[in-house]
């Protein structure tokens, strides 16, 4: 992704930048610009990997808000660096007091609090997306969660330090080790379930198709997106 000068561009300090587990790093971020968003939780933000201003084609990459307090206009990240990618190089670098820069912050994959039962269900660089729709989901729904990763070391607790989700280490993370071990834990009843399927490319599109052909769930309470292309050879 990479943006030209003339998109708007809103810009904020770097209060905040650690190493949280062994691949992510929680970056706090303030704003006086993020008060001209009306935040839902499931809010993602395009921040630039660079100052936009200085740089004619400046890459961007698109994070989840990990929590928002409105009153400071200071937003939390989860930013992982699995890919060693951009981003990841980006992320390691970047020091409190930094400026950094942004696209107005939007987003599809927000919280609904319209059905009984929800299935959560991620890996890592979901994770942060995940609890912040789980914290804006009401007390009173049925929450199945399902979060994968390779190593105990790569979880990390949520923002207020709770675990609330069932975690499982699956090593390697094999597309139908993952979705067979997920199927087995389902609940029984899928009536009035909405499924945010969030991550692994691959295990997404898989457990996209066995939910809707399998278990009838309408298209329309399936949220699924993968969080990053997988490489043609990696198929
Ligand atoms: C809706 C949405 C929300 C997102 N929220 C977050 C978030 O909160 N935190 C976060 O860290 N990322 C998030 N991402 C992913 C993020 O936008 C980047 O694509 C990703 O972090 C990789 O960027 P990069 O520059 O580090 O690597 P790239 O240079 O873009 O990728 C290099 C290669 O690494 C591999 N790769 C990329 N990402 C991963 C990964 N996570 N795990 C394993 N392999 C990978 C791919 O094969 C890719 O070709 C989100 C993506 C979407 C679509």
């Amino acid at each position: 992704m990479s943006y030209q000068k003339e998109s708007t561009v809103y810009s904020g300090t770097v209060l905040q930048n650690k190493k949280i587990a062994a691949h992510t790093f929680h970056l706090q971020i303030q704003s006086n610009d993020f008060a001209n968003m009306q935040y839902i939780g499931g809010f993602t933000l395009d921040i630039f990997l660079g100052n936009p201003f200085e740089e004619a084609f400046c890459q961007g990459r698109k994070y989840s808000f990990w929590n928002y307090e409105p009153v400071y206009h200071i937003a939390d990240f989860a930013i992982c660096t699995f890919s060693n990618g951009k981003g990841a190089e980006w992320i390691q670098k970047l020091q409190p007091g930094d400026p950094i820069f942004f696209k107005p912050p939007k987003g599809k994959l927000l919280v609904d609090n319209s059905a009984e039962n929800y299935l959560l269900i991620g890996d890592i660089t979901s994770l942060s997306h995940l609890y912040e729709i789980h914290r804006s989901l009401a007390v009173s729904k049925n929450i199945f969660t399902f979060i994968y990763a390779q190593q105990e070391t790569d979880f990390f607790p949520d923002i207020d330090h709770s675990f609330p989700f069932n975690h499982h280490i699956i090593n390697p993370v094999v597309t139908d080790t993952v979705v067979d071990t997920i199927i087995s834990l389902l609940p029984r009843s899928l009536d009035n379930t909405i499924a945010y399927i969030f991550g692994h490319p691959e295990i997404c599109i898989v457990l996209h198709n066995y939910l809707k052909h399998n278990k009838n769930l309408p298209i329309q309470n399936l949220r699924t997106k993968p969080f990053w292309k997988t490489k043609p050879n990696n198929l």
